[in-house]
């Protein structure tokens, strides 16, 4: 007999027996118990312990400053400079509906792997379709914070992209998805003292990274509470263990642990909306539906029926925008 070494099929056995070992699976009437443990592992392996916790605007100052001012028929838009620790200074748009000065909902918009807040923000053909304006215009405030690694944040040459910087960190002890969760953690600050925001009412949407870091921002902050993943939700085994993606978004053990879906359990009760594009060749639709149905089952299980969503478009990896307008107008 000759032996071959196939090590993708011992990979795929090893999921098989040796992934999800958190995920959900008591009487609904623990639920309450599993989802404390099971936030605090998920925020163990994003590696952000060594982080401070800002809670309180005393504990938190980001110098927030504005850069620059420009006015639209329904909102004005305003680049702001801030920091989430020294050094460590992050560009981003903030979108203000004209109107009366009532405090407003608010939609957090992290950006995609990719050239950052001035693609989401300004270019027409791609696949985010200008979301936080379409938000702005909707009524939203909008807030589109740069990621490190990419965009007005990207490092100089030879650093750059975020593979030097998921490399150095995960040396030191943490992980880029984990930096980028906690620095969205710090926009939710900003976000809640600004005086156009009804700091009850804020959701999170993104599209692909920025729907990864949609769902683990709703997953262990509760400040966010309502969520538009796009074209991201569908499993580890049908996507980053299936073909190669950016090595960024690798967060070491997190399978061994939790599948998309276990993760989005921890966003219940509450309202979630999944987005798959029909045409999407990586984030498949068939993934996708059951993560949904997954999460419908236990939602239904919670006694709630019409809190999570699968929009399924006649499209590629992008977002769709009017649906996620329809739902955040729905919940929040
Ligand atoms: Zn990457």
């Amino acid at each position: 007999m000759t032996m071959q070494n196939n090590f993708l099929r011992y990979l795929q056995q090893l999921y098989a027996e040796n992934s999800r070992r958190m995920r959900f699976q008591g009487a609904i009437q623990t639920f309450e118990s599993w989802k404390a443990e099971a936030r605090s592992k998920v925020i163990e392996l994003l590696q952000i312990a060594d982080l401070p916790t800002y809670t309180t605007e005393q504990d938190f100052n980001p110098e927030l400053e504005t850069v620059a001012e420009e006015e639209f028929p329904n909102y004005r838009l305003t680049k702001v400079m801030y920091q989430t620790l020294p050094h460590l200074t992050v560009s981003a748009y903030l979108l203000r509906p004209k109107g009366n000065d009532q405090p407003r909902p608010a939609i957090l918009c992290p950006p995609g792997h990719g050239k950052g807040i001035n693609q989401v923000m300004g270019e027409e053909e791609s696949g985010y379709h200008l979301y936080p304006r379409k938000l702005a215009e909707a009524g939203y405030v909008a807030f589109v914070p740069e990621h490190i690694s990419f965009g007005e944040r990207a490092n100089p040459e030879p650093y750059h992209g975020c593979r030097f910087d998921h490399e150095a960190l995960n040396l030191l002890g943490s992980t880029v998805i984990g930096y980028r969760m906690w620095e969205l953690q710090r926009a939710l600050d900003i976000l809640t003292t600004l005086p156009a925001v009804d700091s009850n009412r804020i959701g999170c949407a993104g599209l692909s990274l920025g729907g990864e870091m949609t769902l683990y921002l709703a997953a262990c902050d509760e400040r966010i509470k309502v969520a538009c993943i796009a074209c991201f939700l569908t499993s580890f085994e049908g996507t980053f263990l299936k073909e190669p993606h950016c090595i960024c978004g690798y967060v070491p053990q997190m399978a061994k642990y939790f599948e998309h879906a276990d993760i989005a359990t921890l966003i219940s009760p509450r309202p979630l909306m999944i987005q798959a594009g029909e045409k999407d060749p990586s984030f498949l639709v068939s993934d996708a539906t059951e993560a949904y149905n997954q999460l419908d089952d236990h939602y239904r299980a919670l006694g709630i029926d019409n809190r999570v969503t699968l929009d399924v478009f006649a499209g590629e990896h992008e977002f769709d925008v009017e649906p996620a307008i329809d739902w955040f107008n729905q919940w929040l």
